[in-house]
């Protein structure tokens, strides 16, 4: 189906041939027409579907034809990264309109504070926010949403589990009961259901296949003990200068730390990326390692969701993700744009029964291979009689509204 088929205004196929799209994702497909009617949306949709787009285009539309001058529309996302993210997508399918956004998100210094005050009294017609920061500025009571006609969650299932139920519903009671919900989330957990049954109104289900990793991404785990992992990091990249990108991803801020002292150690060119970093630090070191001046870059699964880089050679799960479907993410950094990407698991004794679900969700057997003999004999292939991690990862941080962070 081609763009001009959905009858958006002129100013926005412009800037959607612009942008070099020619036809709409099955995603677009199947929301924009509901978005365009008016109707309310639940949308299980993974990143690179183009659901940022499928939500950006047909709200713009109806914001150019009856709602520019005041701030109608109110996106959440979960991450910093993610907010920036889709300010600048919506600010490019913008460009030539007089549609204004800010995106608001933490970590930003007193100055820009007051630039975000100003922006918000201003009323830019759109708002892009993590929950958290508009929180902050709502408390203030200068924020009016009085005017939102569309309330857009991005990655529901994630805000979920960083915490901030309750916070999405306090910042919901401050929008007019009239209004268009759009929610999107890679998953459907039970909680997001219940979150969807109390903002939503008689939403359009709607949902593309959970995506499968690419096949061009040559996917294996390695069985090994704990310690065995540095070693076996060194062995694989000491001698592949064509590994110019590489991301290793692991579940605590505490093992970035240490995985990124333990290769800079080794003479690699690494950095670390977290939630603990500011949020100026968190873009140079991404704008670092996307320009490739630096090789490695060791992240925490902020950054395995909606972020566009591009061409990374290598993924690194220094542990095993805690649910299967972050690790079809995780590794679909890699491989994009029909590059071939090779996708490489840690795991160890009491993760392997969350790789078999892994390989069920993605209906695919990994190759599973011992640390090679110079590291030392790795541990038998046997399942554990423990829970999956996953499992015990969920029951511990299932309660809504229970804030943590990995
Ligand atoms: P998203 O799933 O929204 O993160 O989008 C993933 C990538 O696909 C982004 O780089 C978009 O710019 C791009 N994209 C979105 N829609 C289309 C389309 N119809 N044709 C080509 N690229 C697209």
């Amino acid at each position: 189906m081609t763009f001009e088929e959905f009858g958006l205004s002129d100013t926005i196929n412009e800037a959607i041939s612009y942008m070099g799209y020619e036809k709409a994702t099955p995603i677009q497909e199947k929301t924009i027409p509901a978005i365009m009617q008016g109707k309310d949306i639940v949308a299980s949709a993974q990143t690179g579907t183009g659901k940022t787009a499928a939500f950006i285009l047909p709200v713009l539309d109806k914001i150019i034809n009856h709602s520019k001058g005041h701030t109608s529309t109110l996106i959440l996302a979960p991450t910093r990264e993610l907010a920036i993210q889709i300010d600048q997508q919506v600010q490019g399918f913008a460009y030539f309109t007089d549609v204004h956004s800010i995106a608001l998100y933490g970590g930003t210094d007193g100055a820009e504070w007051g630039q975000q005050k100003k922006s918000l009294t201003r009323g830019a017609e759109i708002i892009v926010a993590t929950p958290g920061k508009l929180i902050a500025h709502l408390n203030m009571g200068y924020v009016k949403f009085e005017k939102i006609e569309h309330f857009i969650l991005d990655e529901a299932d994630r805000m979920l589990d960083i915490g901030f139920y309750e916070d999405i519903l306090r910042i919901e009671s401050y929008l007019p009961k009239k209004r268009q919900t759009l929610m999107f989330s890679a998953t459907m957990p039970p909680e997001i259901r219940k979150l969807a049954s109390r903002i939503l109104d008689n939403p359009v289900e709607i949902s593309t296949a959970i995506a499968k990793p690419p096949e061009n991404i040559l996917q294996a785990v390695y069985l090994l003990h704990e310690e065995q992992k540095i070693p076996l990091i060194n062995r694989l990249i000491k001698d592949k200068p064509d590994y110019k990108s590489i991301l290793i991803f692991s579940s605590t801020k505490k093992k970035v730390t240490d995985i990124v002292r333990a290769l800079k150690k080794d003479n690699f060119n690494t950095e670390g990326i977290s939630s603990d970093l500011e949020q100026k630090e968190r873009q140079a070191v991404l704008l670092r390692f996307k320009s490739r001046e630096t090789r490695i870059l060791v992240a925490t699964d902020v950054l395995s969701r909606g972020i566009d880089i591009q061409d990374i050679n290598l993924v690194i799960n220094f542990d095993v993700p805690n649910d299967a479907e972050d690790y079809v993410h995780r590794i679909g950094r890699t491989a994009r744009a029909e590059k071939d990407g090779v996708a490489i698991t840690f795991v160890t004794t009491s993760e392997i029964r969350d790789i078999h679900k892994i390989e069920k969700l993605i209906e695919r057997e990994i190759i599973k291979l011992p640390p090679p003999p110079e590291l030392g004999k790795g541990p038998e292939w046997k399942e554990s009689k423990k829970a999956p991690s996953h499992d015990r990862f969920r029951r511990k941080h299932s309660q809504p509204g229970k804030r943590h962070r990995k």
